[in-house]
């Protein structure tokens, strides 16, 4: 071998940016004391404010975060905070071409600090902060809260719920400094239930409806459904200090002082889709999962063919992408308020309106959306029309689609392409019906989501906590009693035909369940309303199918018109006679 003193300069060889990437991070992990360096400036920080929002987009380009950095004088200097840099998008954009590699120097795109540097490893430290909770999150995180005094943190709810979590900011640090109770986890919850089998779990509020961002329930309460804790928060404080919780078997109290977080459903939470409400439960590995790890989601499938499992999961992140961005946009408010000043609830009410179920696929419509040109209320899942848009986006994509479509597959009219900069952006073509989605989410239960509810709806009429159950034996079953009841419902005064009673009531008298559309129709007011027999709060109605077939029965036999009856009750017989005869 020979060794020539004087080599020639190689010239450069352009290096791959996800080889750098690697050099980065591996240096990053050498780095001695950097955690205590990284706190000290955090301190400094911490002075100034006691939280920031995270929303894990490159300050850049607006992509989402993969590894948060800081320019290395910018650090040094501590410029700046909540500015995210994202290591693979600031590289592409400043050191992907042989003249850029070439330079030793990187000037920051936020606040213009100059970092020389000779390897390029030295010219960046990492974001702890925003790398830790990024490493928690799953592919689309949601926006968050973070507290540098506590170091806790906790997702973002949007719009009006983001406005009262805002409000209730104490009281949410508060709690979420509290000790875990491990009673109160979930999986803990599951063993000493001895859940044996997967299930279905909705992440839906107990209290409210709206999915759950900050599950907390009561240490008293041993079920796995959760209330979110700032529907909780706005309801102590508007309505009532305590109440009585509101799944059917629970008899404890909900109050402030007794809330616990719920960890492993936080976590769950946190690696879940901004517009998942759903976890299955997995007995055999006792976690739960995002129901999408377990099947393919119709919606997609419904749209195009797959070969391997491999390609579906490649295009349900991408449309996932898409349909996060689409749903967790501020316009999709102003888009629907405009939609609503611009169309009448008389003009509703006379179009047809299918709510349950996508037109497309078939499915049940969770996201309702339609596109900016539409002028009818009907909608579909914004997770079929994403379908779309990416299909408009990427032409190449259309192989495997059976019907391509270029338009909106609701009002038929083209979607259009961004030229210049004052287009339209494609995903902005599309909004989700925010009015509407709400109506869905509030009427979880219901067995009933109609158009009438809807329109009520729209006109602030319709109240959540007002159902009719008929899955519930009557209270009359199985007793040995004679008692009168009046035919006259003690609320509306109608002849009741169809018995029903308020949740809470345990007495034979029933009412009449035209007093549900007097209370739609705004004529009476049944949760400022207490029990007329026995005082207690109306949370739902629960109909008593047993005692309206007897009733029925008694009409036919009885024309005459009779105030009162009297009930003779034998286990599961009843017979029913005018009273006074
Ligand atoms: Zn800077
Ligand atoms: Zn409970
Ligand atoms: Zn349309
Ligand atoms: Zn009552």
């Amino acid at each position: 071998m020979i060794n020539d003193p004087n080599p020639p300069k190689p010239a450069l060889i352009l290096k791959e940016i996800p080889a750098i990437i690697l050099e980065v991070k591996k240096a990053h992990e050498q780095l001695k004391n950097y955690e205590k360096d990284f706190e000290e400036r955090t301190k400094k920080f911490s002075n100034l404010t006691q939280t920031m929002t995270v929303n894990f987009e490159c300050s850049l380009t607006r992509e989402p975060i993969k590894y948060a950095v800081f320019l290395a004088e910018c650090f040094k200097s501590f410029k700046h905070y909540d500015s995210i840099i994202d290591l693979e998008q600031f590289l592409k954009l400043n050191y992907s071409s042989t003249a850029q590699q070439a330079t030793k120097v990187f000037s920051c795109p936020i606040c213009k600090t100059q970092t020389k540097f000779e390897n390029i490893e030295q010219a960046f430290f990492p974001h702890l902060i925003i790398n830790q909770l990024r490493s928690k999150c799953g592919e689309l995180p949601q926006h968050m809260m973070y507290n540098f005094a506590d170091k806790t943190f906790y997702p973002l709810h949007k719009g009006k719920m983001g406005n009262l979590q805002n409000a209730y900011f104490e009281q949410i640090a508060k709690l979420m400094k509290k000790e875990i109770r491990p009673q109160s986890q979930f999986y803990q919850i599951a063993q000493s239930l001895n859940e044996h089998f997967s299930f279905l779990f909705y992440n839906n509020c107990s209290l409210s409806s709206i999915k759950v961002m900050i599950p907390v329930r009561s240490q008293k309460c041993n079920h796995f459904e959760v209330y979110d804790l700032t529907a909780l928060l706005y309801h102590f404080d508007k309505k009532e200090k305590q109440f009585k919780c509101k799944r059917p078997e629970c008899k404890s109290i909900i109050n402030e002082d007794d809330l616990c977080l719920d960890k492993d459903l936080f976590n769950s939470c946190l690696k879940s889709y901004s517009f998942r409400f759903s976890f299955i439960y997995n007995k055999d590995k006792r976690q739960l999962e995002d129901i999408l790890e377990e099947k393919q989601d119709i919606n997609l499938v419904k749209y195009r063919q797959f070969n391997k499992a491999s390609e579906y999961l490649n295009y349900q992140s991408k449309i996932y992408k898409l349909v996060d961005q689409i749903y967790t946009s501020p316009l999709n408010q102003d888009r629907t308020e405009e939609f609503y000043t611009k169309h009448t609830v008389d003009q509703i009410a006379s179009e047809k309106l299918e709510f349950k179920f996508c037109q497309f696929t078939g499915q049940r419509i969770e996201l309702p959306c339609r596109c900016i040109r539409c002028e009818q209320i009907q909608t579909c899942d914004l997770r079929y029309m994403s379908c779309i848009l990416n299909q408009f986006q990427n032409p190449a994509e259309t192989k495997m689609v059976g019907n391509v479509i270029d338009s909106c597959p609701l009002c038929k009219n083209p979607f259009t392409k961004k030229v210049k900069p004052k287009d339209i952006a494609l995903n902005e073509q599309v909004y989700v019906d925010v009015k509407m989605m709400n109506f869905i989410t509030i009427t979880t239960g219901f067995l009933n989501i109609n158009k009438k509810d809807f329109i009520n709806f729209l006109n602030n009429k319709l109240i959540s906590k007002v159902i009719v159950k008929n899955d519930q034996e009557s209270i009359l079953k199985g007793k040995q009693a004679i008692t009168t009841i009046k035919l006259k419902c003690p609320i509306s005064k109608l002849k009741i035909l169809r018995p029903i009673r308020g949740n809470n009531c345990i007495h034979p008298q029933p009412f009449e369940q035209g007093i549900i559309d007097l209370h739609q129709d705004g004529e009476i007011d049944l949760n400022q309303m207490n029990c007329p027999i026995c005082e207690t709060k109306f949370d739902y109605f629960i109909e008593d199918n047993f005692l309206k077939d007897q009733l029925q029965i008694f009409y036919s036999q009885n024309l005459e018109e009779c105030d009162s009856v009297r009930l003779n009750i034998m286990n599961d017989k009843i017979s029913i006679k005018p009273r006074n005869q």
